[in-house]
């Protein structure tokens, strides 16, 4: 069996070994010191907010952000239906009630006239909802500017879920950055990792001071242990934030090589009917596209499907992957209220996230091609293997 590739592999800079070495060397190994504080400037500087905290990972942001807007038993929060269960499962261990928002077809992302028509609807019922998670899926910005007029005219924040878009931008802002809290990932399979990891970005330092305080044990300012509140062991590594360090170093390398991906397969694609690509709709998007992912129509594609797409690749030993099944299908889910019209079902059913590492070789990239040509029986362009060589500058 040929080595596998992977749908998304951590990608080291080789300078992470440095990092980790000297919080060993200097004992700074608790989830405090030089490297932690250096990530967070790092981080805010990057997304050109007042402030980064750093965390054990993207699950635990989601679930701090929550909790710094005062989220409790009985609320309701808007969430995009079409993302990871990572979005859902902390609004659950607040107790709150997730509400379910379509997708709109462009981006993937929560459909604007979806989320006014779910907030309608529920201060209708007697509830305001107490917070909005857009999630910029694979990558690709949410239409922010349509969801922050709406959130802002019914005056309810806004958590962005940016787990997936590190190095994305929306009108020249890096995600993360436009709503009242910002949440990043650094897990294992995103564009950049720190083993495992996550990020709670604001411009309101009270917000970012409250969540290092939630997440090392909610200790009050006493010479002894002292607690007014329920903390939460949450906080990230002086060794994981050293990882960090080194990733943030390539970090737009790694964009330029994502975004490069997305060319080879748009490449790779060309001609054959039937295939869209998740894609940004104006110049004011800028995905990272972390991941590369199409929709296969079998009514165009002569009865090809995406599955038989998975299943051609996973015999080569390529990894590929169904999108994100949507909340609102999901079991443990289902019972939440779900405001939409099956854009995000039938994307589902559709459609396929491609290996998209930013370490994907020239090798690679023949096999993958092979797959495809062979699948679509396409003898004749067999150069389209060749890796693209356009370079691309980031915008
Ligand atoms: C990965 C991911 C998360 C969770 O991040 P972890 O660091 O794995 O906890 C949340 N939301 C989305 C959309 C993700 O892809």
């Amino acid at each position: 069996m040929e080595k596998k590739i992977w749908l998304s592999s951590p990608h080291l800079s080789g300078h992470e070994l440095q990092y980790i070495v000297e919080a060993i060397q200097t004992n700074w190994v608790a989830p405090l010191g030089p490297n932690v504080d250096e990530f967070e400037q790092v981080l805010a500087r990057y997304h050109q907010v007042q402030d980064a905290a750093v965390l054990s990972s993207g699950t635990a942001a989601l679930h701090l952000a929550l909790i710094i807007l005062g989220v409790k038993t009985g609320d309701e929060v808007i969430a995009s239906s079409l993302t990871f269960s990572a979005t859902i499962n902390p609004i659950i261990y607040q107790c709150a009630h997730p509400i379910l928002v379509e997708s709109e077809p462009r981006t993937w992302n929560m459909s604007p006239d979806w989320l006014e028509t779910a907030i309608k609807a529920r201060i209708k019922r007697g509830k305001k909802p107490k917070a909005i998670i857009p999630v910029h899926v694979y990558g690709m910005p949410s239409k922010m500017e349509e969801i922050m007029e709406i959130a802002n005219y019914y005056q309810i924040p806004v958590i962005e879920d940016a787990a997936e878009a590190l190095g994305s931008r929306y009108n020249g802002q890096a995600l993360g950055s436009i709503g009242a809290i910002g949440v990043l990932s650094f897990n294992g399979n995103k564009i950049i990792t720190t083993s495992g990891g996550g990020a709670l970005l604001s411009n309101d330092k009270k917000s970012t001071a409250k969540a290092r305080f939630l997440s090392t044990q909610a200790r009050d300012p006493a010479p002894h242990y002292q607690h007014t509140s329920i903390g939460y062991n949450y906080r990230m590594s002086n060794i994981t934030a050293g990882i960090g360090l080194g990733q943030m170093e390539v970090i737009d390398q790694r964009v330029v090589q994502r975004r490069k991906n997305q060319l080879f397969y748009r490449e790779l694609f060309s001609g054959i009917p039937g295939i869209s690509f998740q894609e940004e709709p104006d110049d004011r998007f800028f995905s990272n596209y972390w991941l590369t992912a199409i929709t296969v129509d079998d009514r165009q594609t002569g009865g090809i499907t995406c599955e038989m797409l998975r299943k051609a690749f996973a015999a080569e030993n390529i990894e590929s992957r169904p999108l994100w099944k949507p909340m609102h299908l999901q079991p443990i889910f289902r019972k939440y209220p779900f405001y939409g019209d099956g854009t995000s079902e039938r994307l589902f059913r559709k459609g396929q996230c491609l290996p998209s590492g930013s370490n994907l070789t020239d090798e690679d990239r023949l096999r993958i091609a092979g797959v495809i040509n062979r699948l679509f029986d396409r003898k004749e362009i067999c150069h389209t293997a060749i890796p693209s060589q356009n370079t691309e500058s980031l915008k």
